[in-house]
């Protein structure tokens, strides 16, 4: 072993300056807000964190994270703003959807405050969440949504205290419904109409738009609702138009594009009558996951500060043409915001190794295609790796064969796929010495190591599992040290999908990630970088895995931190009750059952004690190893 250079893990192009490698080979979180503040080392505070009782797996938020992304995003628009000569303001919105954890939104209004920032609702109980915001004055809650009549009621109402609740509607029946509860209420709404664009953006969300989105109005239903506004008396309540194409847009060249489109509609929306002064352009700011700076489905081609002289310049362009007063921009970003602020830490339990060090020793009555086999390393150089790796496959083939046709038996099989392991393991060695990659890389990655770990890909990472997100994944120790290994991370739960697979390092994407060996007694711990965006709630109970422990830290400036909040992860018991057990039942069931066996003297009162309280451990216990 050995044989392996150094490895660019890629942290300064996917880093977001937020994430480094200190001397010592921990990987270190630096503060944004305080730039030249040593970084704090992450392996350091796992272990601050265990010895307060906060084990691994550990969802970390970072609350200077999240203040960076959000007062970047105003910063950018502000001040494009001022550069364009752009003579409306920016009022984003927070979609509650991508991060509903009560500490996150808390956050957002509380450093948004300042800057008008505001909450968009997709939902009554996320309208229910905004509405016991203290949100500033001019901040919007922007109501996306299929909405019933509760809903619509409880966003006019909110009318009356002053929130600026906007119902976008989203189909003529929705506005049939918002007609019929104002008249009842008599109280005006604040109307927005989400239209249908027909240009569409790339990525991986590219059904989100076009003529074919399932959500907003077309032309033709446009001029119906303007015609219904008019006759209701309404018209004057329409005062936002939405457009929002998916998320994570990949290339700047479609905010563009789409901007153009969205601007001929708000123009004509106007020489129709509506007094629009809101132009909500959505989500779709999207973050360079892999650091390519690619329009690929987990890079982007732009920056926020490029994201926002799109926006700004093209409604500036088109409204100066028009000859109209330049609207209030709103934006509803949600993944840019967040995304950044958390990682997901976890530990490596056990590894299943393919890499074999150890040369086999050929014995009498070996049979002769495991003597081949064996003689392959005499002639493995590096212009015949691809002739070796596929000499080993066939010999390999040819003796399971003759297993399952009982010519071998269980022992002489064991030492043949041993045999198989070691000479791919010298193939390996060989053929990463050479330059450049290959074809053969990309089919020796497919034996690499497996590194077991504790975490549910189902809880805590779905989008990876269920649309291939990458996300950023490195050791957080030893990255002074060449890592001696090519692993894939398994996670805990018993789904051959439960693994991460994909890995983006310094020069692109690669099936397996560099490893050290795992040493007695030492931690090895993984990181899972922004994390962040949707992960929290879209996970769910796969083998009764639950929430995993989340923790927010505030960087002090000085190397050091400060725990902010904490949530301990579910217990078993709790668990258990969302799927209808009672865990007072199940202990019940259990004790029954114990002291049937005591009444047999099969278990002595002793064991009694023992078994009981190992049971009861467990329900109050970690769902995730201990
Ligand atoms: C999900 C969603 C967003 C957030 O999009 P991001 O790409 O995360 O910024 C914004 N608006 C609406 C209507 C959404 O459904």
């Amino acid at each position: 072993m050995g044989a392996v250079q150094d490895i660019d893990y890629g942290i300064d192009a996917w880093g977001h300056d937020l994430v480094t490698v200190l001397p010592d080979g921990n990987v270190g979180l630096r503060d944004p807000l305080a730039p030249g503040s040593p970084p704090v080392a992450l392996p350091m505070i796992v272990e601050d964190l265990r010895a307060r009782g906060i084990g691994t797996p550990i969802q970390l938020r970072v609350q200077s994270f999240l203040d960076y992304g959000l007062n970047r995003l105003c910063d950018a628009f502000d001040a494009t703003m001022a550069e364009v000569g752009y003579k409306g303001a920016y009022r984003g919105v927070f979609p509650i959807k991508v991060n509903q954890q009560h500490e996150v939104v808390s956050r957002i209004v509380e450093v948004g405050r300042a800057r008008g920032y505001g909450l968009e609702a997709g939902s009554k109980p996320e309208l229910i969440v905004a509405l016991a915001q203290p949100l500033a004055e001019e901040s919007l809650i922007i109501c996306n949504g299929t909405k019933d009549d509760e809903f619509i009621r409880l966003a006019i109402l909110s009318r009356k205290l002053g929130f600026r609740t906007v119902i976008v509607l989203e189909s003529l029946n929705e506005f049939e419904i918002v007609r019929r509860v104002a008249e009842e209420l008599d109280t005006k709404p604040l109307l927005g109409v989400r239209v249908k664009l027909t240009q569409s953006v790339g990525g991986k969300w590219e059904a989100s738009s076009g003529d074919r989105s399932i959500f907003g109005l077309g032309t033709y239903e446009l001029v119906q609702l303007i015609d219904r506004l008019e006759d209701s008396g309404l018209m004057d309540c329409l005062v936002l138009q939405h457009s929002h194409l998916g998320s994570q847009v990949p290339n700047v060249i479609d905010v563009r594009r789409t901007a153009t489109e969205a601007c001929r509609f708000f123009t004509e929306l106007r020489r129709l009558g509506a007094p629009l002064t809101y132009m909500d352009l959505g989500g779709g700011l999207g973050i360079d996951y892999t650091g390519e700076k690619r329009p690929t489905e987990n890079s982007v081609n732009y920056s926020v500060e490029e994201y926002c002289f799109a926006v700004v310049e093209t409604v500036a362009h088109a409204m100066d043409d028009a000859g109209e007063a330049h609207p209030t921009i709103v934006t509803e970003s949600g993944r840019f915001v967040v995304a950044l602020s958390s990682m997901l830490i976890f530990d490596v339990l056990d590894a299943t190794l393919y890499d074999v060090p150890d040369k086999p020793v050929a014995r009498d009555g070996d049979h002769h295609l495991l003597t081949d086999m064996m003689a392959i390393e005499s002639y493995l150089d590096g212009n015949r790796v691809q002739e070796c790796f596929n000499d080993a496959v066939y010999y390999r083939d040819e003796l399971r064969a003759l297993f399952r046709r009982g010519v071998l038996d269980l022992r002489q099989m064991g030492r043949a796929e041993r045999t198989f392991l070691y000479t791919l393991s010298r193939i390996s060695e060989v053929e990463r010495a050479q330059e450049g990659a290959s074809e053969l890389r990309d089919q020796l990655e497919n034996y690499v190591d497996y590194y077991h770990c504790n975490f549910s890909m189902f809880q805590s990472l779905p989008d990876v599992w269920a649309i291939d997100q990458i996300h950023p994944v490195i050791p957080l120790q030893r990255l002074n040290e060449a890592p001696t290994r090519r692993a894939v991370l398994t996670d805990i739960t018993c789904d051959s999908d439960g693994k991460i697979k994909r890995f983006v390092l310094g020069d692109g994407m690669h099936k397996a990630l560099p490893v050290h060996d795992l040493r007695d007694g030492e931690d090895y711990l993984i990181g899972v970088f922004f994390v962040g965006a949707y992960q929290e709630t879209l996970g769910d109970l796969h083998n009764l895995f639950g929430d995993a422990n989340v923790v927010t830290i505030a960087l002090d400036g000085e190397g050091g931190f400060t725990v902010e909040h904490e949530v301990e992860g579910d217990s078993i018991a709790e668990v258990l009750s969302y799927v209808e057990y009672d865990p007072q039942d199940c202990l019940a069931a259990f004790r029954k059952r114990v002291d049937q066996a005591v009444a047999k003297r099969d278990v002595t009162s002793q064991e009694r004690r023992t078994l009981i309280s190992a049971y009861k451990d467990s329900l109050s216990g970690y769902t995730y190893f201990e």
